[in-house]
């Protein structure tokens, strides 16, 4: 059987492979301590269960819009504007199959062959897939630790030619944690609206700031950056709410309406009343969200002072998500064999730096519990010193 090509150009991803084999592994019985999926370990809170629930109830069980229950995109819209300083309404908001969906829909309508998108690396391991998936091509910029893992606006500028169409941008960023400040966003939007090209905004996990740091939407710096801007977001990571899949897209009609038109041959609309509970999400009570940023707080100072007292491990202290990219190059081993030997010898799962377009590095997600932390990082220190 011939598949088609673009098959070919792609792989797996890894972050959902490495932690369907963790899964696998403790479905076994094994005591597996699991770093690897960026998935809060936390329960749905209640009173957006109890919203889908009552949807249920109610009979929203049918077809809906392709775009999406005109309140759920109306209570984004309001969202944006309220929290991120982003004129939009209800038509600017498309409701997609969490935020990754809204990435792979974004691609399949702004992307043609030949078409470049500037990513800087490390990078979510499914951004240049998705850009290969539209027969776009990948630019992948690296940055250093020097840099802490930002492109500088120097950077993006020698990276664009005649062929750029999209700037992906991450803040905060998977798989380091960094976000860039008000001044890097606004430098960067300059660069945008100099060189004419579109930039997506990936703000899955704005919410999940640490020590004070602020998020911006590049898209908020001016009315030229407001133009070239798509912002892509979802539930999953600031409510708990990974399983459900509901993300969505936000910037221009035009986009939005091409979006709309495949996912309405693609998957229709995002289940009913998994946007119910979404609507709850965004109009209910945010003290979850402040609860559960709290405990990935505390996590992540443990799981730092962990990580820098390993002779031959070494990290930055990121000011977002709940990654910790680790600098495990002392070790001289490639990533892929690190991740693969620790969790065979130890039971304890990572992402590979080279899933995320950098060796010598290991992604590890700190949302998981207290206890498997602790545990988890007695193992690595073992690890660790064996190999040293
Ligand atoms: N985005 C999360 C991660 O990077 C979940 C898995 C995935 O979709 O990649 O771990």
């Amino acid at each position: 059987m011939k598949l088609a090509n673009r098959v070919n150009r792609v792989t797996p991803s890894m972050t959902l492979a490495i932690s369907a084999k963790a899964k696998a592994m403790k479905t076994e019985g094994l005591d597996v301590c699991s770093f690897s999926a960026g998935e809060p370990d936390f329960d749905t809170p209640d009173h957006i269960k109890a919203a889908a629930k009552q949807a249920l109830d109610e009979g929203k069980t049918r077809y809906g819009p392709a775009a999406g229950e005109p309140a759920l995109r109306q209570a984004i819209a309001e969202k944006l504007q309220a929290e991120n300083g982003l004129c939009y309404g209800a038509d600017n908001v498309i409701v997609t199959n969490g935020g990754k969906h809204s990435l792979y829909g974004l691609m399949m309508a702004l992307i043609e062959p030949g078409d470049e998108v500037i990513i800087p690396a490390p990078y979510w391991v499914s951004y240049p897939e998705m850009v290969q998936l539209a027969d776009g091509t990948p630019v992948i910029v690296p940055t250093t630790k020097e840099t802490g893992y930002k492109i500088t606006p120097e950077q993006l500028r020698q990276a664009i030619t005649p062929k750029t169409k999209l700037f992906v941008l991450n803040s905060p960023s998977n798989p380091t944690g960094m976000i860039y400040s008000p001044e890097e966003i606004r430098a960067l939007a300059e660069v945008v609206v100099e060189a004419d090209i579109w930039v997506v905004s990936d703000e899955i996990y704005e919410k999940i700031l640490y020590d004070g740091s602020t998020h911006l939407s590049i898209g908020a710096v001016s009315p030229e950056a407001y133009d070239r801007t798509l912002v892509s977001n979802g539930f999953a990571k600031a409510y708990s709410m990974t399983g459900w899949r509901v993300g969505y897209l936000a910037g221009p009609i035009p986009v939005i309406k091409a979006l709309t038109t495949i996912q309405s041959h693609a998957t229709s609309n995002v289940c009913t009343f998994a946007q119910y509970g979404a609507i709850a999400a965004l109009r209910g009570p945010q003290d979850c969200v402040e609860t559960m940023r709290l405990a990935f707080a505390e996590r992540r100072q443990v799981i730092i002072d962990r990580i820098k007292a390993i002779p031959g491990l070494t990290c930055g202290e990121p000011q977002g998500a709940f990654y910790l990219y680790v600098d495990i190059s002392q070790l001289g081993m490639p990533s892929l064999d690190f991740c693969n030997r620790l969790l065979d010898e130890k039971y304890v799962a990572t992402v590979p730096g080279i899933s995320f377009g950098t060796e010598g590095t290991a992604r590890i997600s700190y949302a998981t519990g207290m206890e498997t932390i602790l545990k988890g990082m007695d193992r690595l220190e073992a690890f660790v010193k064996a190999y040293s």
